[in-house]
């Protein structure tokens, strides 16, 4: 497996929709080792979940897993994703970005969501979602349609400097996604 270089932002790969994987390319070699990889990467940088676009591949493809104090859940590839609004209710709190090191800000997230996708495997998938799980995923569903979190941002008055962020607004770290 390898660690793979994180697109940051400004490249354009992160500002591309990307399309979907077709069953016969999930089931080649080269995708099942991207998908390691994403998960090796993912845990190297102490993420809680990485999209293909944040390592230069435009496919709809995402890895997320958590085991922190915001939330918990288990190691997930999603492929091809789908998401259903559950509840209309938005909760705001903290992001972080791989693609956009050593910066926090506020995001307003749906609370409870619908996921339909594929698993590795090309099996289907669904399950709802709720606070930190929904939250992350919106994240990483959001970096397959070209969007950051800075684009869901009310306003930019909570983006921080990290250092800022620790000393001004939290004692604790939030993830990157
Ligand atoms: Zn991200």
């Amino acid at each position: 497996m390898s660690i793979l270089k994180v697109s940051r932002l400004g490249h354009p790969v992160l500002r591309m929709q990307a399309p979907p994987v077709s069953p016969q390319f999930l089931a080649t070699p080269a995708i099942q080792k991207l998908i390691d990889d994403m998960v090796e990467t993912m845990v190297e940088y102490y993420g809680v979940g990485l999209a293909a676009p944040q390592v230069h591949e435009s496919l709809s493809l995402a890895v997320l897993e958590s085991h922190g104090p915001r939330g918990d859940f288990p190691l997930m590839v999603l492929v091809n994703p789908e998401v259903t609004v559950l509840d209309e209710e938005m909760i705001e709190d903290w992001e972080g970005c791989l693609s956009i090191p050593e910066f926090r800000g506020r995001v307003p997230r749906w609370r409870k969501l619908r996921v339909d996708a594929l698993d590795r495997k090309g099996k289907k998938i669904q399950f709802t979602a709720e606070g930190f799980f929904a939250r992350v995923i919106q994240h990483e569903f959001d970096h397959l349609m070209g969007k950051v979190y800075l684009d869901r941002m009310r306003d930019l008055q909570t983006l921080s400097h990290f250092a800022e962020f620790q000393r001004y607004w939290l004692p604790q770290e939030p993830e990157e996604a």
